[in-house]
């Protein structure tokens, strides 16, 4: 029980929008519940539906995300969702519903995107208007309240966009300092052991076989030594440029060490993963330069058998690396331990 709670409270430390749709739907359910059974014990059906609709739909998206990890849908939903039912309300109530569109504004801007939150802001603004303007004298008791919500509603929005908007650029960039080499832009080495674990969990529960490809570039000591470090770096950038142009979306790249990468290839077996090695070594003999001339790489690939320890997976691929450079450098070798056993070649 202790442990299950600790596991919770971590779910929701590590996953900042799940704990925000969970505090949402808590302060929903806990606020919007008692008003839906008022409602309802008046008789005033059509709000007491709205209420009950909010409450629901709430609890369903918060047991939604918790399930799936998703949070996006569901946020996406409960803003639909309540926006139309809080316009209803306004309708309905004029100025005691009135109020529940400032609470709204603020759901809206912990659930989706700033820009989408602003719309369905102004999309109620713009409903609620609509409706005051063919019926005078529901929503709004006079054309100065009206002016007065527009005016309150339009400040309240805007403010929140601008600084939903810096809390995201500023999330973005804090995701992109923890996960990414700041010289390259590939993935880190954090990123990387957290993506093989996925990698060796989507091999257990759906036989997924995943392929990783260890990249080392060769004599790069010299190119430092001989036409410095600045220059150095730039190779290391040209290559990362080089090698997103040439994987796929599902593919990532991570700098595993100094002048050491690993490419990490979904859904690939032995034969993909030699046929990527090749396309990436012909696009690297034919771009990747220094000023004394082509930059050459060295690889190590290994394809994840069934119930292998990642480590072991990246060992083997780092016993292929060792054997390419001591062949020679220039080239590719592939575990081919799983095709056959006894003839373990490169
Ligand atoms: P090998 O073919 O055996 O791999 O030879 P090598 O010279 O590439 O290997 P070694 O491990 O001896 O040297 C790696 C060099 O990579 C040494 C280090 O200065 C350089 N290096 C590591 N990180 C960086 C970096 O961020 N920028 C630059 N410019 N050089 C780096
Ligand atoms: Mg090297
Ligand atoms: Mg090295």
């Amino acid at each position: 029980m202790g442990r299950r709670f600790n596991r919770v409270l971590a779910r929701l430390r590590r996953d900042f929008q799940l704990s925000i749709i969970t505090l949402m739907g808590f302060f929903g359910v806990l606020g919007i519940t008692p008003y839906a059974v008022y409602r309802f014990s008046q008789g005033n059906y059509p709000v007491a539906i709205a209420d009950t609709v909010i409450v629901l739909s709430t609890i369903f998206a918060v047991a939604y995300a918790w399930r799936t990890g998703d949070t996006r849908k569901p946020g996406l939903c409960l803003v639909v969702i309540e926006s139309l039912c809080a316009t209803l309300i306004a309708i309905k109530l004029g100025i005691n519903g009135l109020f529940w569109i400032y609470p709204l504004i603020l759901l809206n801007f912990f659930m989706v995107t700033p820009l989408i939150a602003l719309l369905a802001t102004v999309a109620v603004l713009v409903m609620l208007v609509a409706y005051a303007s063919v019926m005078p004298g529901t929503v709004f008791e006079s054309h100065y309240q009206m002016l007065s919500f527009i005016v309150t509603v339009m400040m309240a929005s805007i403010l929140s966009f601008i600084f939903a908007q810096r809390a995201h650029y500023q999330r973005k960039q804090l995701q992109s300092w923890a996960t990414r080499d700041p010289l390259t832009g590939a993935r880190n080495r954090r990123v990387m052991d957290q993506e093989l674990k996925i990698a060796v969990a989507n091999q257990r529960r759906h036989n997924i076989s995943s392929a990783v490809l260890v990249i080392d570039m060769d004599h790069f000591k010299q190119v430092n030594d001989r036409f410095g470090h600045q220059v150095g770096d730039q190779v290391l950038v040209s290559f990362v440029q080089l090698t997103n142009r040439c994987i796929r979306h599902e593919d990532r790249l991570f700098r595993f060490g100094g002048e050491e990468f690993l490419l990490l290839l979904c859904n690939t077996n032995e034969k993909g993963l030699r046929a990527a090695a090749q396309q990436l070594q012909a696009q690297i003999s034919a771009h990747l330069k220094s000023p004394g001339g082509p930059v050459t790489v060295s690889m190590g690939g290994a394809v994840l058998y069934a119930n292998e320890r990642w480590q072991d997976w990246l060992e083997r691929a780092d016993q292929q690396l060792y054997e390419a450079k001591r062949a020679g450098r220039n080239r590719i070798h592939i575990d081919t331990y799983q095709v056959a056993e006894t003839a373990k070649t490169a």
